[in-house]
């Protein structure tokens, strides 16, 4: 399936220059939500996850689907202060300044091998951040899956040594 169709870009957004990937049509249209979802579903059971992880908010979108597709657990990763119980954070550079991402103690057991969703890969940061809590709970990162990747912006070289899935190249 041609999944670029759904992809909307938006010029400008969120500043002049910029090229938004908007993945809402995706999910709008019910097939191909189904079907990009069920490859990264395919991939993660290829990989043996037994959870996964998902940053707010896109990478609901992505994991939750894959989570309820395997029968598998799914455990968000928060801005700060939006999470409840006890948490662990770390904090990521982004393009001006910094923010926090949270994920609750017990999301993860020791040893839980796990994969991490997210809509978009960028910079790579996001992503990084959310290894970094995973591996502070004791979790085995296994695999990392996104329908989108900026090529130009190099988010590989944050995650090097990670293996990466992913369904579109811009
Ligand atoms: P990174 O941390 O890799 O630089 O940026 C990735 C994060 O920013 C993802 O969580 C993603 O949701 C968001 N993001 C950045 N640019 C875009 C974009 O063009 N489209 C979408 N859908 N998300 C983006």
């Amino acid at each position: 399936m041609d999944l670029k169709q759904y992809i909307a870009d938006v010029k400008d957004f969120p500043e002049k220059g910029i090229i938004f990937r908007d993945i809402s049509p995706l999910m709008a249209d019910g097939e191909a939500y189904r079907y990009a979802t069920n490859e990264i579903a395919k991939y993660a059971k290829d990989k043996g996850v037994e959870m996964i992880v998902g940053p707010e908010a896109r990478g609901f979108i992505v994991g939750c689907p894959v989570a309820y597709e395997l029968g598998i657990g799914f455990a968000p990763a928060r801005k700060k202060g939006k999470l409840p119980r006890e948490t662990v954070e770390v904090s990521y550079g982004l393009e001006y300044g910094s923010d926090v991402l949270q994920i609750h103690k017990d999301a993860i057991k020791p040893g839980q091998k796990v994969m991490v969703c997210d809509d978009l890969l960028a910079t790579g940061g996001t992503i990084a951040a959310t290894i970094q809590l995973i591996e502070k709970l004791g979790g085995i990162v296994v695999g990392t899956a996104f329908l989108i990747e900026l090529t130009d912006l190099n988010g590989r070289a944050q995650i090097e040594g990670y293996d990466i899935f992913t369904l579109m190249d811009y």
